[in-house]
């Protein structure tokens, strides 16, 4: 895939590395938007990536298990961030997919077509040309581990499962997905299960990654946890 699959509009052409890692629903999205905001920096959806590469899959008819076509199709994708946030879309061989990879179904695919070897490849090969003149915020499962092993700030976010739960609940009630909380704990619980557990990359926090519990804190609160130590030893 040529570096000119992916177009990004940068802002700051100049800053740090800042990963945030953490499992589904413990605020990564909304901490990660919030601070590029705030800094001017790219934001960096890495899941969005593995969910672009699910729903071609889906729509091509790819099991996750054919290493081979998803191999070939992440070598024809064309994916794209537009825009910067809070109006950043996903664009994908020319198509506005950024609410459709929220659909639950999409987030399960990624989670397995993400365990592939040439996905995984692929895809950490164009996070890492889009980060690597710093200015951006990168979010996912491994950016502090792999991606970006070198970043300056790395963040681990997690929560309770029951308040992960709750907000992803809202989350698609606010898309008009309305699921009963029952069924977004237990996929929930699966994706927690399959990510934590594979062999490539798996969901871990890096050594040199500082800890925030956010089950109690309010995602302003959290921004500004990270803006305070981020200003303290760069100049923002
Ligand atoms: O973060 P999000 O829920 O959008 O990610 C969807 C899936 O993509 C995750 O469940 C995970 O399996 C995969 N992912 C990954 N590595 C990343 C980001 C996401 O494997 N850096």
């Amino acid at each position: 895939m040529a570096i000119d699959r992916i177009r990004r509009t940068r802002k700051k052409e100049k800053g740090e590395i800042i990963t945030i890692d953490g499992p589904a629903g413990a605020g990564k999205s909304t901490v990660g938007k919030m601070l590029a905001q705030r800094l001017k920096y790219f934001y960096l959806d890495t899941g969005a990536m593995y969910r672009a590469v699910a729903l071609r899959a889906l729509m091509e008819g790819i099991p996750p298990e054919d290493e081979l076509a998803l191999e070939r199709l992440c070598n024809k994708l064309r994916i794209s961030f537009q825009g910067d946030v809070p109006k950043q879309r996903v664009i994908c061989q020319g198509e506005d997919i950024t609410e459709r990879i929220r659909e639950p179904r999409v987030g399960w695919m990624a989670s397995k077509v993400s365990m592939r070897r040439p996905v995984r490849q692929a895809m950490v090969r164009l996070q890492r040309q889009m980060g690597e003149k710093g200015g951006i915020v990168a979010e996912g499962r491994d950016t502090g581990t792999v991606v970006f092993p070198r970043a300056k700030y790395k963040f681990f976010l997690n929560a309770a499962r029951s308040e992960r739960v709750r907000r992803r609940h809202q989350e698609l009630r606010a898309k008009g997905l309305f699921l009963r909380i029952a069924e977004v704990e237990k996929e929930m619980k699966k994706r927690d299960k399959q990510d934590s557990l594979r062999d490539l990359a798996p969901l871990r926090p890096a050594a040199d990654a500082r800890f925030i519990d956010s089950t109690s804190l309010t995602p302003e609160e959290v921004v500004e946890k990270i803006w305070q130590i981020v200003k303290k030893g760069s100049k923002v």
